[in-house]
């Protein structure tokens, strides 16, 4: 019997040195690969039991509790045994509308298991987890990482039936895992058509005109002499586009890669791509599609920035919801490296040696900030750093490091090959290029749809079918939540920037619920490192649960203000940073909403004092005025 409880058996500690032995081959027994080793020891062994740990501890001679503590960062890796089927159902906010809670509860029912919970027989577990990037198709749960979308209750019914015969994973009906694109509407990106190769051969011709020996792998990583066209010329083509990154923050590529080119490299190492897959902002799944059908168009931008850089190293991080596309992505660099677009001496170019690596991550939503993710891909804690220094002189095991979005490389492809003054006549002057949008809520046709930067709100909910809509929150619970009367705004960086999460409401929603469930999920996303946001999003969080209790007054609202002043001058990070926007967003515009909730014009405490006495007055058989507390606090005082 495990501590837990339950029927669950430790596996050997043979087995596990078997299973350990393997996955320590595959990654060269390098302690930096400790995410990946505890993530697939976790696919092997169900969990991560205390021989692992300590067998990992000898092998890799890092301490006991290091390991512990990497595993204990990330909700997706587990040191107590779960099910042997590991049930997650995503708990977005659009999974809530579309009833994501009461098919929890069936299946928690018809497998006599309770939320949170392992079963008795140690079978199954079920639980909830932030987006997984299903908004178009939800409800949507993750079995042991495995995406199953488009639930109903008889999707819960059958899924009930194979855990119950305890059917492998393996054996499952295929048509369960089909997880569609969507996309609704493409544009320059999405309806490119570009062959493997297009781009990097555009990049080749450019910086090898005709006639020119570019056999030198020197001058390819340093620049060509004087007076000849160099790798530079693709960031000049980049700075031409007006290209900015897509992950939200928009800063210019072109500065990124060129501060990234200029910056010293120590000795023995080399510059670093990293396409920054970890897709989290709950709403959004334009990077799922990118990945799953265009992952040639985001290799290419990784090579192209690779070569533009002088990189030797690249990696995308995935993150764990998407483990689905794993194998694609593997199979994608397979074919790439076979055609001599990854490798060494990529297109026959000497020097021109880039290679690109997939690492998973494991249910962090903080290693989206491009710090903490390459804490995490060097095997860590995902905790954000302090900055300065940044990345791009000093990431990946402190080498130059160029991180960009999954969506900011497909672009640097586009550009390299069709060049930078063709991509800057599209979209705004501020915004240049085209924004995918992943919708989701009450519209008609959720799904991606790509759109020339400037589109207005009220434009993009037409082509989706959305109608009497009351709010969109735009850029996911970090972004803006506009009205009716903004649906004239653009989606641009100067006016509403978006990472792409397009959440649309009917008149029919709670706003305040909506924020509700936005301030729960920065609570649970906080990575604890700093005291303002791991106290401060709980804090928030408590406050918006003692409004929906009935317990609110005004003084919450001040509350809130302070909250928002502690948690945007102290944080670490922008999650501390935006985590109190969803609410002030929602006060600011749906009012109504919070003061139904309001009970009294003078504060009111979250915890009822009179009530929690109520078993000690049971036991002394009291029941009169004076085992009562006065009812009101303000009448208490003397
Ligand atoms: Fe972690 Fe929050 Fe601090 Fe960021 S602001 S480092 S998420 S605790």
């Amino acid at each position: 019997m495990s501590e837990s409880g339950n029927n669950y058996r430790e596996p050997r500690p043979a087995r596990v040195a078997a299973v350990l032995s393997l996955i320590l081959d595959k990654w060269r027994r390098d302690p930096t690969a400790l995410l990946q080793i505890l993530r697939e020891a976790q696919e092997a062994l169900d969990w991560i039991p205390p021989a692992a740990v300590e067998q990992l501890a000898q092998a890799l001679s890092l301490p006991r509790s290091k390991i512990e503590g990497v595993a204990g960062f990330y909700s997706f890796l587990y040191t107590r045994p779960q099910g042997r089927y590991r049930v997650l159902f995503a708990d977005n906010i659009i999974e809530r509308m579309q009833g994501s809670a009461a098919l929890m509860e069936r299946m928690c029912r018809s497998l006599w298991v309770e939320a949170g919970k392992v079963s008795e027989d140690g079978l199954v577990s079920v639980g909830t987890t932030s987006c997984i990037g299903m908004g178009d198709q939800g409800p949507a749960l993750l079995v042991n990482n495995r995406v199953i979308p488009r639930l109903d209750e008889a999707r819960i019914d059958q899924l009930c039936e194979l855990i119950r015969g305890e059917v492998p994973l393996a054996d499952w009906p295929a048509e369960l895992f089909v997880v569609a694109d969507n996309v609704r509407r493409g544009d320059i990106l999405l309806d490119a058509g570009l062959q493997p190769g297009d781009a990097l051969k555009a990049v080749r011709d450019r910086i090898q005109p005709t006639g020119l020996d570019a056999s030198n792998s020197r001058s390819w990583r340093e620049g060509l002499p004087q007076g000849l066209a160099g790798p530079a010329v693709v960031i000049d083509e980049l700075r031409r586009s007006g290209l900015r990154g897509r992950g939200g923050a928009g800063f210019s590529t072109a500065l990124k890669w060129d501060a990234c080119r200029n910056a010293p490299v120590p000795v023995g190492g080399c510059r670093v791509v990293v396409c920054n897959a970890d897709e989290g902002e709950p709403g959004t799944f334009k990077d799922r599609v990118l990945l799953n059908s265009h992952a040639d168009l985001v290799f290419e931008g990784m090579t192209v920035a690779a070569m533009a850089v002088g990189a030797r190293r690249g990696f995308l991080y995935l993150r764990g919801e998407y483990r689905h596309l794993l194998e694609t992505l593997e199979a994608v660099l397979v074919r790439r490296r076979e055609a001599g677009l990854l490798g060494e001496g990529i297109l026959g170019i000497a020097g021109a040696d880039f290679d690109i690596e997939i690492h998973l991550g494991a249910g962090a939503y903080v290693c989206g900030e491009e710090s903490a993710l390459i804490e995490s891909l060097e095997g860590k804690r995902g905790t954000p750093r302090n900055r300065p220094p940044f990345p791009v002189t000093n990431g990946y095991l402190d080498q130059p490091t160029v991180v960009d979005n999954v969506e900011t490389f497909a672009c640097s492809a586009l550009i390299a090959q069709r060049g930078g003054d063709w991509f800057a006549a599209i979209g705004t002057e501020k915004s240049t290029g085209t924004k995918l949008l992943s919708i989701s809520g009450d519209v008609a046709a959720p799904g991606v749809y790509e759109f020339p930067f400037g589109v207005t709100i009220g434009e993009v909910l037409l082509a989706c079918g959305a109608s009497g809509t009351q709010a969109v929150q735009v850029g996911g619970p970090s972004g803006t939540c506009v009205n009716v009367a903004e649906f004239g705004r653009r989606i641009a960086f100067e006016d509403v920037p978006s990472a792409g999460a397009f959440m649309v409401f009917d008149a029919t929603r709670d706003m305040f619920e909506v924020a509700r469930n936005f301030t729960h999920f920065f609570a649970h996303e906080s990575c604890g490192f700093c005291t303002p946001c791991r106290v401060g999003t709980s804090l928030l969080k408590n406050l918006m649960d003692k409004l929906a209790n009935g317990h609110g007054s005004p003084y919450d609202f001040a509350e809130i203000e302070h909250m928002n002043h502690i948690l945007q001058q102290m944080s670490h990070c922008g999650l501390g940073h935006s985590a109190c926007n969803p609410v002030l967003d929602t006060i600011a515009r749906f009012r109504p909403a919070y003061e139904r909730r309001l009970s009294n014009a003078a504060f009111e405490p979250a915890f009822d004092l009179d009530r929690a006495l109520a078993p000690a007055r049971q036991m002394t058989g009291r029941d009169d005025e004076g085992a009562h507390l006065p009812v009101h606090f303000e009448e208490a005082q003397p």
